[in-house]
C-alpha cells in the first residue's frame, strides 16, 4: 500500500512499513539529544543496524556534545539496506508554545540539506516527534509535507522521499493531507 506524488523532479511517497527495511539511500532516525539510541525508531535501527553506527554517534558526542532538538547527524548504514543513517531530534511535545512546530520543520530540514550535501538521492523518514515524543500526528504530517515540498521545489538533487508509517491509523492520517 503506497501513495506517490510529484513535487518538481521528485517523488514524494508515502507508504506503511519499517523503517529499518527502507532500500532508499539514507533513512532517518528519530533520535534523542544523546544520540545513545533509546525506543521506538531508534532502538529498532540500531538493533537493525549494528554496534557501528552506535559507535560513530558516539564519536559526534565526544566531539560535539549533544544533538539539539531540530538538528541532524549523519553516519553510515551498518547492516542495513541503506548506505546512511542521519540522526535527527525532533522536540517533544510540551502543548505547542515552545515553538515545537519550528523545531519539527528544523528536524526535517536539516535532514535533507545533510542529505544534499552528501549527494543522497533518496531517503526515507519515519513520523519524527509523533510516537514517545507526543507530538500530534495530524499537525506532525503537514509540518513533515510542507517543509519536503518547500525543500524540493527549491532546486534540489533528490529524487524520492519517502515517508514510511508504521500503523494503519497513522497512515490514514497522513494518507488523508498526501
Ligand atoms: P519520537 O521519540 O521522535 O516520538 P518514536 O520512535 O517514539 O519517536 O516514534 C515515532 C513514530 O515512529 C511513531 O509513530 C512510531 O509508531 C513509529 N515507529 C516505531 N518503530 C518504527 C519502525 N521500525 N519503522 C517505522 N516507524 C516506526
Amino acid at each position: 500500500m503506497s501513495l506517490h506524488r510529484q513535487v518538481s523532479s521528485a517523488t514524494l511517497t508515502l507508504c506503511r512499513g519499517d523503517i529499518t527495511e527502507q532500500d532508499t539511500e539514507a533513512i532517518v532516525n528519530a533520535a534523542n539529544s544523546t544520540l545513545l539510541g533509546g525506543g521506538g525508531v531508534d532502538g529498532a535501527i540500531h538493533r537493525a543496524g549494528g554496534p557501528s553506527i552506535l559507535e560513530e554517534c558516539r564519536k559526534f558526542r565526544e566531539q560535539r556534545g549533544e544533538c539539539p532538538a531540530g538538528e541532524s547527524v549523519i553516519t553510515g548504514g551498518g547492516n542495513l539496506k541503506a548506505r546512511f543513517v542521519i540522526h535527527t531530534v525532533g522536540p517533544v511535545w510540551h502543548g505547542g508554545g515552545r515553538g515545537e512546530d519550528e523545531l519539527l520543520g528544523n528536524a526535517y530540514r536539516n535532514s535533507l540539506i545533510l542529505a544534499a550535501a552528501h549527494h543522497i538521492r533518496t531517503i526515507a523518514f519515519p513520523s519524527i516527534s509523533t510516537g514517545a515524543y507526543g507530538f500530534p500526528i495530524d499537525r506532525a504530517s503537514r509540518i513533515a509535507f510542507d517543509t519536503v515540498s518547500g525543500f524540493l521545489k527549491n532546486d534540489s538533487p533528490l529524487e524520492e522521499v519517502r515517508f514510511v508509517v508504521y500503523s494503519q491509523e497513522d497512515y490514514e492520517v497522513y494518507a488523508f493531507l498526501f
